[in-house]
C-alpha cells in the first residue's frame, strides 16, 4: 500500500506522523515555497508534478494506492489538480481540511472575496494594517490606494516585491500564543487584522486577540474547491481511512 499525502500543512505532517511505522509505505509531497520547512516522517518529494497529467504519471509510475489531498485550503490548484489526476488514474482521493473559522459574540468581521477586495475595504478600516495572509500576493496592497497605510507582514520567508510602500515585515511561524498575538496589537496599535479564512488552531489566537481589543478583522473567504471529493476535518479521520482502504487493497490482492 502507497500513500501520497500532498502536504504543506500542519495536518499533512500530523498524518505523515500517524502513518508512518504502521504498515502502508508513506510519501509526502511538498511544493517547495519555503526556504526551510519541517519535513514529515516517511519520504518526501519537492516540487510540482508538472499539472494534473504529471500527477496522474507520477501516481502511475510510482504504483499509489491512495491519495490525499491535505494541501491548505487556499491551495485551489492543486486541489482540483489532484481531483483530475485521481480520476485519471483510478486512484481513490481523500481531501483533508481543516473546518474554517466561525465568527464569535464580539467579533468584528468582515468577510471579502479576495486579496484585491481586502485592500479596497481597508482604507475605511483603519490605517494600521496587521497583514497575515502570507507573503505571496501582497502585490494586491501595493497599489495607489493602500498607500496611505501602513503594513505589518507575518510571513515565513521574506516576501518579495510588489509589496506595500510603508511596511515592517516580521517573519515569524506559528502556532502562536494569544498572549504574544495581544502583546503584537498593542505594541504595533494596530487598527486592523486580515487574514484568510485558513482555519485551525495554530493562527487563532490573532482573532481572539482582535475580538479582545474590538479590533474588526477582514477575513478573505475560501476560493473554490473541487466538491465531489469526500472530505474529512482531521488527521485521525484520515487514518481510518487508509486502514479501512488498506484491508480492501489486501483482499484485492488476495
Ligand atoms: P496552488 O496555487 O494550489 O498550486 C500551484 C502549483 O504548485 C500546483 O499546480 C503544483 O504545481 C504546485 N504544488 C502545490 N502544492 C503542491 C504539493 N503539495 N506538492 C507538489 N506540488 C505542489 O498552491 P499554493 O497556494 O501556491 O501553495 C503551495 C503549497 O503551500 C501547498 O502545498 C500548500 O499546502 C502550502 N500552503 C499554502 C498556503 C496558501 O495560503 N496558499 C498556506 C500555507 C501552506 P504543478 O502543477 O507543477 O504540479
Amino acid at each position: 500500500m502507497h500513500v501520497l499525502i500532498l502536504g504543506g500543512t500542519t495536518e499533512a505532517r500530523r498524518l505523515a506522523e500517524l502513518l508512518v511505522g504502521t504498515g502502508p509505505r508513506v510519501t509526502s509531497s511538498l511544493a517547495g515555497r519555503v526556504a526551510a520547512p519541517r519535513m514529515p516522517p516517511g519520504e518526501v518529494r519537492v516540487g510540482g508534478f508538472g499539472g494534473a497529467e504529471g500527477l496522474a504519471a507520477w501516481l502511475a509510475a510510482h504504483h499509489v494506492d491512495a491519495l490525499i489531498d491535505a494541501t491548505h485550503p487556499f491551495a485551489g490548484t492543486i486541489s482540483f489538480n489532484a481531483a483530475r489526476a485521481a480520476a485519471t488514474a483510478h486512484v481513490p482521493l481523500l481531501a483533508l481540511r481543516r473546518p474554517g473559522w466561525v465568527a464569535g459574540d464580539g467579533d468584528d468581521w468582515h468577510p471579502v472575496g479576495s486579496l484585491e477586495e481586502a485592500a479596497r475595504v481597508l482604507p475605511a478600516l483603519g490605517e494600521r494594517v496587521f497583514l497575515t495572509t502570507g507573503r505571496m500576493g501582497l502585490a494586491a496592497f501595493a497599489g495607489p490606494g493602500p498607500d496611505a497605510l501602513w503594513f505589518l507582514v507575518r510571513s515565513v520567508d521574506a516576501p518579495e516585491p510588489p509589496f506595500p510602500a510603508r511596511m515592517e515585515v516580521l517573519l515569524d511561524r506559528g502556532p502562536f500564543t494569544l498572549d504574544g498575538e495581544r502583546e503584537l496589537l498593542r505594541t504595533h496599535r494596530i487598527d486592523v487584522l486580515v487574514t484568510k479564512d485558513s482555519g485551525g488552531a495554530a493562527t487563532a489566537p490573532k482573532l481572539v486577540a482582535a475580538r479582545e481589543a474590538g479590533t474588526p478583522v477582514v477575513v478573505v473567504r475560501r476560493p473554490a474547491l473541487p466538491e465531489a471529493v469526500p472530505e474529512v476535518a482531521t488527521p485521525g479521520e484520515a487514518v481510518a481511512w487508509v486502514r479501512l482502504l488498506s484491508g480492501q487493497v489486501r483482499a484485492r490482492r488476495g
